[in-house]
C-alpha cells in the first residue's frame, strides 16, 4: 500500500501541497532537506510556503510515513522510501547514502511488531575518500 492510500485509510486530508510533497519524496533517493524539498515542489505548487513544507513533513514524519535523519550539518533530512535498506551518513561531506544491504526479513521478535527497520552507519564516503587521498 503506498502512503498515499494509506493517509486516504485514516481520513486524514491527503491536501494537494502534501501530495506534491509525497511525490517529490518518492521520486528521489537524495535524502533532501526541507529547504530543498521546498524548492522543488514550489516549481508545482507555486503558492506554497516554507511553513507549510515543515508541516506537512512533520505530519509525515510522526505517522511513520516517511523517514527523518539527521546528519552532521544538524539538518533534518527525508526519505520516503522506508523499508529495505540502511542509511551510511558520511561524517566528512554529510552525504546521505542509500546502503542495499541485507535487512531482516523477519517482521517480529520478542519485544513486539517490527514495522521498518533503519540502521545508520556513520564514516567517509568513497567521493570524500579519493579527494583526501589527492
Ligand atoms: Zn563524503
Ligand atoms: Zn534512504
Amino acid at each position: 500500500m503506498d502512503i498515499k492510500t494509506k493517509i486516504n485509510k485514516t481520513g486524514d486530508r491527503l491536501t494537494k501541497q502534501r501530495q506534491a510533497i509525497l511525490d517529490y519524496l518518492e521520486s528521489v533517493y537524495s535524502h533532501p532537506t526541507a529547504e530543498v524539498i521546498y524548492k522543488n515542489v514550489k516549481k508545482e505548487v507555486p503558492n506554497i510556503s516554507l511553513g507549510t513544507v515543515y508541516r506537512n513533513l512533520d505530519y509525515l514524519h510522526s505517522h511513520g510515513y516517511i523517514l527523518e535523519i539527521s546528519s552532521k550539518d544538524k539538518k533534518s533530512h527525508y526519505d520516503a522510501h522506508i523499508h529495505g535498506h540502511d542509511h551510511f551518513i558520511c561524517e566528512s561531506c554529510n552525504t546521505i547514502l542509500d546502503l542495499k544491504s541485507k535487512a531482516s526479513n523477519k517482521s517480529k521478535c520478542e519485544l513486539g511488531k517490527i514495522k521498518s527497520n533503519i540502521n545508520y552507519y556513520f564514516g567517509i564516503c568513497n567521493k570524500c575518500l579519493k579527494l583526501n587521498k589527492k
